[in-house]
């Protein structure tokens, strides 16, 4: 029996998945134990989401250091007083974090998620140079 190579090769990589499979005569493949395979591949996607969402909320509990190249870059601090007038002349003290159009924490959260530092939270009482008010 001759075996189209482009079946050989989807055999291969079920195989690779630790799936027995055989070859049809009409070159398709026959899988001797699809629960298995089932099995294995729900385990794999599993793994995958846990660990994905699992990044995500070690992303998003993290709070941004004020030493962060791209912090001191845009003068972020986590209390607005503390920011340096000389450098950064826009600045009011009355513009925080908690009404900073970007801000995606919820009133009242001493931290929150921001666009412009991603993956990180920032102080509520914070400042950064890319503050836009809230409308
Ligand atoms: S962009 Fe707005 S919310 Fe984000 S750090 Fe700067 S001031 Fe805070």
């Amino acid at each position: 029996m001759k075996i189209h190579s482009a079946t050989r090769s989807r055999c291969r990589r079920l195989d690779a998945l630790a799936h027995p499979c055989e070859f049809q005569p009409g070159g398709g493949i026959a899988m001797t134990n699809r629960r298995r395979f089932l099995s294995s591949i729900s385990g794999v996607v599993l793994a995958t989401v846990a660990g994905v969402d699992g990044k995500a909320e070690a992303q998003t509990t993290a709070k941004l250091d004020e030493k962060d190249p791209q912090a001191v870059a845009l003068g972020y601090k986590h209390d607005t007083s503390k920011v340096d007038k000389a450098k950064f002349a826009k600045h009011d003290v009355s513009q925080k974090c908690s009404n900073c159009q970007l801000y995606q924490g919820k009133p009242g959260d001493a931290w929150g998620p921001c666009p412009i530092f991603a993956g990180k939270q920032v102080s509520a009482n914070g400042w950064c140079n890319s503050y836009v008010k809230k409308a």
